[in-house]
């Protein structure tokens, strides 16, 4: 391996031969901050890399041992190696774990939250180059041609990615808490013969039929994840939405045009609570909004007018119900 940093270097990617794009000098990486990781910008070679990162993380949990790096730094089996190439020793690691043994995460999934949160400051910077995806290529690339359409087509395809029957909520932020709202909360087949006309407003999940209030709670488990960022601008998200999409195989239902600065991805929501935790930790260093994970935060519809402008489609899956 060469070393580029005092933590991480190039090296040859052991799933070399399954690449099927050219293999370039630095594609794949070795970093020992954080948990120590292998990684490689294929995604040919994931089972090769997952397999060696498992072996290598088995192979350093084993035994007391010490390592002198070239930086002169001396790192023993259970110190945590910083960003920077400080060490971070295992006696100040135990001191801060005992101090924070009412956290609700076990210690293990602290340290796993805390790698992860380097490793994505590590990925941020070529994110960009390894994802690109530009809005006017979403476009172009949507399965069903889409942004072009009027504001009750755009709206009815919509509601076609929500499963039968779901209680789905659209109105303005406030159209809800109180009974009288209850007509904001209704099943997609009705808001399809009602149309854009309720609010600018919806949420990624559904709720349980008869309920009022946009509240966690009244969630009935139905949900999608919408990422979105106040900082990122149209050109620059299409990378995380990528990345999502191609990478983790979060299945990407449909690209929602605000009319104001940014685009909305929907995906599949993570499985459980640790997934969505640990995404939450990702997604925050590559400037989206954290407040995506409160399942009944309100997101912006399809063909609702927003300042005279439609809130829209770019990009939508096939094979809507
Ligand atoms: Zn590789």
């Amino acid at each position: 391996m060469e070393w580029e940093s005092p933590v991480s270097g190039v090296c040859r990617c052991p799933g070399e031969a399954a690449h099927t794009t050219p293999t370039g000098a630095r594609s794949c990486r070795i970093h020992l901050d954080g948990a120590p990781t292998l990684f490689c910008f294929h995604a040919s070679c994931g089972e090769v890399i997952a397999a060696v990162n498992k072996r290598l993380r088995r192979e350093l949990g084993r035994g007391e041992w010490v390592l002198r790096l070239p930086s002169g730094a001396v790192v023993r089996s259970g110190d945590v190696l910083q960003r920077d190439g400080a060490v971070k020793r295992r006696e100040v690691i135990q001191g801060e774990r005992r101090a924070r043994s009412d956290a609700p995460y076990h210690a293990d999934e602290r340290i796993i939250l805390e790698s992860l949160r380097v490793a994505a400051e590590r990925m941020r910077a070529d994110m960009a180059a390894a994802f690109c995806w530009p809005h006017a290529q979403i476009v172009e690339d949507s399965p069903l041609l889409v942004s072009h359409r009027g504001a009750e087509e755009q709206f009815r395809l919509w509601l076609q990615l929500w499963p039968a029957g779901a209680t789905v909520w659209i109105g303005d932020v406030f159209s809800s808490g109180k009974p009288e709202h209850k007509g904001h909360f209704r099943p997609v087949e009705e808001w399809a013969g009602i149309g854009p006309v309720m609010g600018n407003f919806t949420c990624g999940s559904s709720f349980k039929p008869g309920s009022y209030q946009r509240s966690n709670e009244n969630c009935n488990g139905t949900r999608f994840l919408v990422v979105e960022s106040d900082t990122l601008t149209r050109d620059e998200i299409g990378a995380v939405f990528a990345w999502l999409n191609l990478r983790l195989r979060f299945n990407l239902h449909c690209i929602i045009d605000t009319a104001g600065k940014s685009l909305h991805g929907w995906f599949d929501a993570p499985q459980s609570g640790v997934l969505g935790s640990r995404l939450k930790v990702v997604l925050t260093v590559f400037g989206c909004d954290p407040k995506l994970f409160t399942f009944s935060q309100p997101v912006r519809v399809p063909g609702a007018l927003r300042n005279g402008k439609m809130q829209r489609l770019v990009w939508c899956r096939e094979g809507a119900r």
